[in-house]
């Protein structure tokens, strides 16, 4: 009788002889990878065995891994397409196959660490025969250094280049590309430098996933570089096979009510209508679907050793990517105004590198006579003083529903800012009564008088007045609109707070508004006593791509031989001084402005019998189109869609 221990080192032996003599077997790495990965309720709703039943658009990507033909793979997916899962698996499969010196590039070490502790090492130890693999010695056995099987894995971030450049490995997997440390001056990017490492390595394979950032990031680049491939499913009506795209998700447009889409009937009638026949389907035949999947190549350029492929959330069959769910985190995004996170991370497409640019003549063409100063639908009011060399300028924007805003004063204060009695002097036009209240103020710091500024805060604060601060605008493309909220200069006496702006971010948001032509969520309304000088200023910008310090990031470059741009930057200041004002209170506003609007014109009673008529009526239609989106083939290009503004 043996015990377990001598049980296990037989079995250990064992093994290491069959890796050493044995043939590889000859079967698929998707089907190795089924009977030898086990994954637990961490990773998926369906713990136990891998099976690429739920997936099988992980099979070719496996084979690719096991073909020494192909040398690069790059992965271009969405949320929840497991892309990560990929990368395990094919490490695993290397591991047991090749055993050589692996490398796992992730954006940073403190990932690396973690990643290796929550994802990889779990897989080892959860999986009978890849535990095997794992040495006795626990020393061997490291967050970052593994020794597997007859291989040694070692784990990097990609900000370290030292470690990346000192280590060759014929198989390296980078995971989230997009997130990697791009080119400096002194430095190649992390990829480049990380798969220099591969080369003159007989066997080699460089695996690379990530969701899409920008058309100039590194995953994009490697993307296109490659052999593009895409899934397509066969349509169970037209038996074409189509390639899923957001544009054909569609739901019952009646659930848009009173210009709000009611989130939950998008969700309840979400479903994807055909390209080629205008069939539908719904979310819980995906599965069914996937299964006739096949992987087509787009590009027949690319060399047979560089693959690479993309693929969005709509195909996951998990629930959190039903077309529903989709269509509402579409809604979500584009109510924000951040469609950059649903392109990237569920259409797994980089950001289109939009450059923003408006006509100002277009602007002009909207000036429009107010009902009064201050329009009636205006709740609340910010305002922004630009400080300039001999001059203060001051703009002030009243904000209503839904972000639609106008312009209600434009005052340039003929004061010297270097004198420290001309800021008292801006103060009457700050602070004078308004019918709508003045709920944030900010001066611009970034001019040349620091030391008057602060004094003059200095002042304000001692006089009980609280909403009033400093701002600068920050060159930081990735800071969000809103800005940091305080940010202290200690060296500056007293000490102060200033806030600084996400510029770069808050323009696209403006420009965006700036751009809608019709009235309603977002628009700007500019009243008829504004010159034209003011609309060149506000159209002075254009956002641009530009490589700074490795990073694609973007910049707004000012196209105007005078560079006069207040007007802009009076916008930003207005719209970032809003965002500060706490949310309740905003509403709070809002509900007041509402509150009085029904007051100076109460709505007129309709008779009982007519409402329920029409409640009636509404419901009778909504069944209907409920119907209609269930009949095959119903519904082609209905109104509710990707394509539908909101
Ligand atoms: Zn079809």
């Amino acid at each position: 009788m043996i015990d377990l221990a001598e049980e296990r080192c037989m079995q250990e032996l064992e093994d290491h002889y069959r890796s050493l003599f044995a043939v590889e077997p000859d079967v698929e790495a998707w089907r190795w990878c089924e009977d030898n990965i086990v994954l637990t309720e961490l990773e998926t709703d369906y713990p136990g065995h891998l099976d690429t039943d739920l997936t099988p658009w992980l099979r070719q990507l496996l084979e690719w891994v096991r073909d020494d033909e192909v040398e690069e793979i790059t992965v271009i997916a969405g949320t929840q397409v497991i892309k990560t899962l990929f990368m395990l698996c094919a490490v695993a499969w290397w591991a047991k196959h090749r055993g050589t010196r692996m490398l796992f590039v992730m954006d940073t070490e403190k990932n690396a660490a973690d990643f290796s502790e929550s994802r990889l090492q779990p897989l080892f130890e959860n999986s009978k025969t890849l535990k095997l693999l794992k040495p006795s010695d626990p020393n061997k056995w490291n967050k970052l250094k593994l020794y597997i099987g007859r291989g040694l894995m070692n784990l990097v971030g990609s900000n370290s280049p030292g470690n990346l450049a000192s280590r060759p490995a014929p198989f390296i997997a980078m995971d989230e590309v997009g997130k990697f440390r791009e080119k400096t001056e002194k430095e190649t990017d992390a990829v480049s430098l990380a798969e220099s490492r591969t080369k003159a390595k007989l066997r080699r394979k460089v695996l690379k996933t990530s969701s899409p950032t920008y058309e100039f990031g590194l995953e994009w680049k490697s993307f296109l570089r490659g052999s593009q491939h895409v899934w397509k499913i066969e349509c169970p009506h037209c038996k074409t096979y189509i390639e899923l795209q957001k544009d054909h998700i569609r739901w019952c447009p009646l659930a848009k009510r009173g210009g709000q889409w009611d989130m939950e009937m998008v969700a309840g009638t979400a479903h994807y209508c055909c390209q080629e026949c205008g069939g539908t389907f719904k979310s819980s035949e995906k599965r069914k679907l996937n299964r006739t999947g096949k992987w087509v190549q787009q590009n027949s350029k690319a060399p047979k050793s560089v693959k690479s492929a993309r693929i969005p959330s709509y195909y996951s069959p998990w629930e959190s990517c039903s077309f529903g769910n989709v269509a509402v985190k579409f809604l979500q995004c584009k109510r924000e105004w951040n469609t950059k996170d649903f392109d990237n991370n569920w259409d797994a497409k980089p950001s289109v590198d939009e450059v923003e640019k408006l006509d100002w003549e277009v602007l002009k063409g909207r000036k429009e006579v107010y009902d009064q100063p201050y329009p009636k639908r205006a709740a609340y009011c910010t305002c922004f003083i630009d400080v300039q060399k001999d001059w203060f300028e001051l703009f002030t924007i009243a904000w209503g529903e839904n972000s639609e805003h106008w312009v209600v004063e434009h005052e340039v204060i003929q004061a010297d800012p270097s004198v420290e009695e001309s800021w008292e002097e801006t103060l009457d036009s700050v602070l004078k009564e308004r019918p709508i209240p003045l709920v944030w103020t900010f001066y611009d710091f970034g001019g040349h008088w620091h030391q008057n500024a602060i004094n003059f805060m200095k002042e304000l604060r001692q006089r009980g007045i609280r909403n009033v601060h400093l701002s600068f605008g920050s060159t930081d493309d990735k800071l969000p609109e809103r800005g940091r909220r305080t940010w202290t200069k200690k060296d500056l006496k007293p000490k102060t707070r200033l806030f600084e702006m996400g510029v770069s971010q808050a323009k696209m948001k403006i420009y965006k508004m700036l751009a809608r032509g019709d009235m309603g969520r977002g628009y700007c309304h500019y009243p008829d006593w504004l010159d034209d000088e003011y609309f060149e200023q506000l159209c002075a910008e254009e956002r641009r791509p530009k490589t700074v310090q490795g990073r694609t990031v973007y910049h707004w470059v000012n196209g105007r031989t005078n560079k006069r741009n207040e007007a802009i930057d009076g916008h930003v200041g207005c719209y970032v001084g809003m965002l500060q004002v706490p949310m309740a209170t905003r509403k709070r506003l809002i509900a007041e402005m509402l509150d009085r609007l029904r007051k100076e014109h109460p709505p007129k009673k309709a008779a009982p019998k007519s409402e329920v008529q029409s409640v009636k009526e509404e419901i009778a239609v909504e069944k209907a189109a409920r119907s209609g989106s269930r009949r095959r083939g119903g519904r082609r290009g209905g109104r509710g869609g990707f394509a539908t503004d909101i």
